[in-house]
């Protein structure tokens, strides 16, 4: 794979994303792949979907999760409902994420990614540490199938992100570095963040976001890629200082032209690839 090769979100069932169609159209080689609904992950399927990635020539560098039922409508809601973090859906969630490991292994992939939910603040908060044994289950299966466990950022800052990982304590727990998460979410200035949690970063989506929100604007609604508030040729620009050469995946998710933005970010990203490696 290229450094810096240029990719994009995507899910091949429902849910966000471009989808593979628009993956081939868009002639992207690397993605960040939903993982889709479990009767897509059977043994069977599982092969179905490695063949056609591998006919596209479209490779898959992490796999994320998301469940049916979480809930981004408030952040308030996001706390309750979202990741490994709510108490109530944590086992299940767990079997579901464990389940998911073995099926990125399946197709050949060395990462898997999530939001974790908004980890308890307060380092002696028993829940803290009940999320934290948590964490350490999913890098213990992950790592026997020689993968890495992606974080999301956003719904902590970075120090407090900084404080988890080194709490969980697993050398193949990472970062998935989501610029516009920062934003989003009011967790600090993205640029900054990066400086603290560069080292664990493996993956990262290249999303943007505007602070300042339209009448009605839903709160995670994120912008075109260059059109918010992330300085993308600085956050490039961090990257090759911290000698990041992994994909640049787009990440758009709430666009009437979804495509349409997909293809100008794209753009963004080879400009500013030549610029910074020449
Ligand atoms: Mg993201």
């Amino acid at each position: 794979m290229n450094k810096w090769a240029t990719g994009i979100f995507t899910s091949i069932d429902e849910g966000l994303g471009a989808g593979l169609d628009s993956v081939k159209e868009l002639g992207v080689s690397t993605v960040h792949l939903r993982a889709p609904r479990s009767e897509l992950r059977s043994k069977e399927k599982t092969a179905e979907i490695k063949e056609q990635f591998a006919e596209s020539e479209i490779e898959i560098s992490v796999v994320f999760l998301g469940f049916p039922d979480d809930d981004y409508s408030t952040t308030d809601v996001v706390k309750q409902t979202v990741g490994l973090v709510p108490k109530d859906r944590r086992e299940r969630r767990l079997a579901e994420t464990l389940d998911i490991s073995g099926f990125a292994h399946g197709l050949g992939v060395d990462a898997i990614g999530m939001h974790l939910g908004f980890v308890p603040q307060d380092p002696t908060d028993p829940d803290f540490s009940a999320v934290v044994e948590v964490t350490r289950k999913v890098c213990d299966r992950c790592l026997e199938f020689g993968q890495h466990f992606h974080l999301e950022t956003g719904q902590e800052t970075a120090s407090e992100l900084l404080t988890f990982i080194d709490a969980v304590d697993r050398k193949n727990i990472a970062v998935n570095f989501d610029p516009a998460n920062m934003i989003l979410y009011g967790a600090g200035e993205p640029l900054a963040a990066l400086d603290l949690v560069g080292r664990h970063v493996r993956s990262v989506h290249c999303k943007d976001a505007a602070k300042k929100r339209q009448a009605g604007q839903p709160w995670y609604e994120d912008a075109p890629l260059g059109e918010g508030d992330v300085d993308i040729r600085g956050f490039l620009l961090k990257l090759h200082d911290l000698g990041y050469e992994g994909p640049l995946t787009i990440e758009r998710e709430y666009s009437p032209n979804q495509v349409g933005d997909i293809k100008k970010a794209l753009q963004l990203l080879e400009d500013l690839r030549k610029e910074i490696r020449g």
